[in-house]
């Protein structure tokens, strides 16, 4: 499935998305991830790549979803990506 929406940027809020939940959501159709909130750190990371290759590869599974995720991730953090504590948003 190949949509406009897949070149489009990706806009990222943070949300109470509550425990019950996952730590993200993606809406593939309007590219727009949500991210929670009392994330940080590498999960934070996680969460925000897990959801945009929900974007980006709509058609994946959610395991090669998470297989990516993890390989990007782990690079990323091993070459200290980090968020800034003061990122506020
Ligand atoms: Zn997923």
């Amino acid at each position: 499935m190949r949509t406009k929406s897949k070149n489009r940027p990706i806009k990222l809020k943070y949300k109470k998305l509550g425990r019950q939940r996952a730590w993200g959501q993606a809406y593939k159709e309007t590219n727009l991830i949500e991210v929670e909130k009392n994330t940080k750190g590498k999960l934070r990371l996680r969460c925000i790549l897990h959801e945009a290759y929900h974007c980006i590869a709509p058609e994946w599974s959610e395991s090669r979803v998470r297989k990516s995720e993890k390989l990007i991730s782990d690079l990323l953090w091993n070459q200290n990506y980090r968020q800034v504590d003061n990122y506020i948003k």
